[in-house]
């Protein structure tokens, strides 16, 4: 039986589909994403459609968690472009609400996670991860999945949905999903439109810096020195600007207190190109 998607803009209508998908026991699963969508959304729409019967997907540009001097406005959107490709990847239900719709006043109600928002992109970006975790919360009020599918790409984000999750008792299973890479490293991106050929080529130096630091870990080489070599190495290229380069535990995202093997780590890299700012890291472990 060939299924056709249907889009869907309100939260009533939403709620009408999901009424009936319960009523027939559907799993549902949900795929939170901005749009543009590229093979990393692509992706959790697969792993989604590996264990749900209905996949949700949303598009929706989350005014909330954009600071007053970030990409909200200039945010790439293609919304004709990302229905066909959420048609033939396989999603059931796509969600584009306006903002209106997800916020017809201003909203005084504001999900909030502690610690783990605390360090790499919670400390550039004050407030990013409530406007995540109410947005999150609000899509999942609405959808009532059973599964929610998140890239590691932003692993934060999975670190604050699965604190939230367990902390508010949701019965949602967080589903992290492996980054998806263009064929040269870079990591997938909505936000790689914006690069210049130049900043592009250059770019290349936070997947680079990545695979060498676990070389590095192979070799032994001290979380300390390998912080230090990354760093030098984002530095030789003349348009990369660190926002930062960390070494935490993971998932804790707690500051390592004494080196040990087999302790699980993160290596996490924000940098700007120009005006364009970009994420990469490796979850590993010490050897
Ligand atoms: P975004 O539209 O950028 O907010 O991303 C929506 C979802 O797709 C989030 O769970 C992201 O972590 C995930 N995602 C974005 N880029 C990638 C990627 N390169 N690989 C895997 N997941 C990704």
């Amino acid at each position: 039986m060939i299924k056709t998607m249907e889009q869907i803009t309100t939260i009533a209508e939403m709620r009408i589909h999901i009424k009936e998908a319960k009523r027939q026991g559907q799993r549902i699963g949900i795929v939170p994403t901005m749009g543009f969508l590229h093979e990393g959304h692509i992706s959790l729409v697969k792993a989604a459609r590996e264990i749900c019967d209905l996949v949700v997907m949303s598009i929706f540009v989350n005014p909330l968690q954009f600071g007053p001097n970030e990409d909200f406005e200039r945010y790439p959107r293609n919304i004709e472009r990302d229905t066909e490709l959420a048609s033939e990847a396989g999603v059931d239900l796509l969600f584009t609400p306006d903002v209106s719709e997800m916020y017809p006043r201003p909203i005084l109600t504001t999900v909030s996670v502690a610690n783990v928002t605390a360090p790499l992109c919670g400390a550039s970006r004050p407030g990013h991860f409530d406007g995540v975790a109410t947005v999150v919360t609000k899509l999942f009020q609405i959808v009532q999945p059973d599964y929610a599918f998140f890239g590691q790409k932003d692993a934060q984000q999975v670190a604050v949905i699965t604190q939230m999750v367990a902390d508010l008792s949701m019965p949602i299973q967080i589903v992290p999903c492996p980054i998806i890479r263009e064929a040269d490293g870079l990591a997938m991106s909505s936000r790689n439109v914006y690069l210049s050929p130049e900043e592009r080529q250059q770019a290349l130096v936070l997947s680079a810096s990545l695979r060498q630091a676990n070389e590095w870990l192979d070799e032994g080489i001290t979380l300390g020195e390998i912080k230090e070599r990354v760093v030098q190495k984002i530095n030789e290229m003349p348009l990369a600007k660190i926002d930062y380069v960390e070494v935490l535990g993971f998932p804790d995202l707690e500051p390592i207190e004494k080196e040990a093997a087999g302790q699980g780590i993160i290596i996490a890299l924000a940098v700007y190109f120009g005006k364009t700012r970009l994420i990469d890291n490796l979850i590993t472990q010490i050897r």
